[in-house]
């Protein structure tokens, strides 16, 4: 798989509150370029709303968010998130297109390419993500996992330079989550700087450089995979990790 250019990703210090609810408390995380970093924790502790916060998804109250040292909190949006990629737990594939125009569609919109330079580049995604042969399909007539990888073609299109996963293996049946990771694992091989919310204690020891445990919108512990799993010092990560393991 080919990557453009990564970069590193830096959040600094970051707080951001639904009204009354304080939902990230300061969370920080650091994934250098072409590092991939899990982030694992129990339900409600801020993952999703942080992953949010780095493309802009949500502003954050208070704190910061770098790409290479630079703050985007002053970007265009729809700039940054060319930059940044995001899949979701649900693909929100468009239904009514086909897999091949589901690739195409932010190429013509975003990045104002010809329908030739689209298609081209679209199918070229499609080969890499092992759906050569579905690019006339509707999303309907494939499995979760294959709509999930079309996904994630459709996000690596863009050529970004970051990407961003939130739990996009959560909502698929347990024969069909192998093949979405693998194509996980080969673009943080390639180089790409990702950030992954996960269940999948597998993946992240084995893929991440960085596994990160939130707990209640704290990055409360984070480091090396080898040291959060086999020598996790936090009272509440040794907890979670006893339920989750
Ligand atoms: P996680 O992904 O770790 O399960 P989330 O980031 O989705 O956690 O949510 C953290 C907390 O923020 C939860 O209590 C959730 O209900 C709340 N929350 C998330 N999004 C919103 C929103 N748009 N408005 C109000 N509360 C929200
Ligand atoms: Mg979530």
């Amino acid at each position: 798989m080919t990557t453009t250019t990564s970069v590193s990703l830096a959040v600094r210090d970051v707080h951001l509150a639904f009204g009354a609810h304080r939902v990230l408390r300061g969370a920080d995380l650091d994934v250098a370029r072409g590092g991939a970093a899990c982030v694992i924790g129990p339900s409600g502790s801020g993952k999703s709303t942080l992953l949010r916060t780095i493309n802009r998804l949500i502003e954050p109250d208070r704190g910061d968010v770098l790409l290479d040292g630079r703050s985007v909190l002053r970007d265009d949006p729809d700039a940054l998130r060319q930059r940044v990629g995001m899949v979701f737990q649900q693909f929100n594939l468009f239904p009514h297109l086909s897999v091949l125009r589901n690739v195409t569609l932010a190429l013509r919109k975003l990045k104002k390419l010809d329908e030739d330079e689209a298609v081209a580049l679209a199918r070229a995604q499609l080969d890499l993500v092992g759906l050569a042969g579905k690019a006339d399909s509707r999303p309907a007539q494939l499995s979760g996992g294959q709509q999930q990888r079309v996904a994630i073609a459709r996000a690596l299109a863009l050529r970004p330079q970051v990407m961003l996963f939130d739990e996009a293996t959560s909502a698929l049946d347990p024969e069909l989550v192998k093949g979405v990771l693998a194509v996980m694992a080969d673009l943080a091989a390639a180089g790409m700087t990702m950030v992954v919310v996960t269940h999948e204690m597998g993946f992240a020891r084995s893929v991440a450089d960085t596994v990160a445990f939130m707990d209640a919108g704290v990055v409360l512990e984070s480091g090396p995979p080898e040291a959060v799993f086999e020598a996790p010092e936090h009272p509440r990560l040794r907890r979670f990790l006893s339920q989750v393991l």
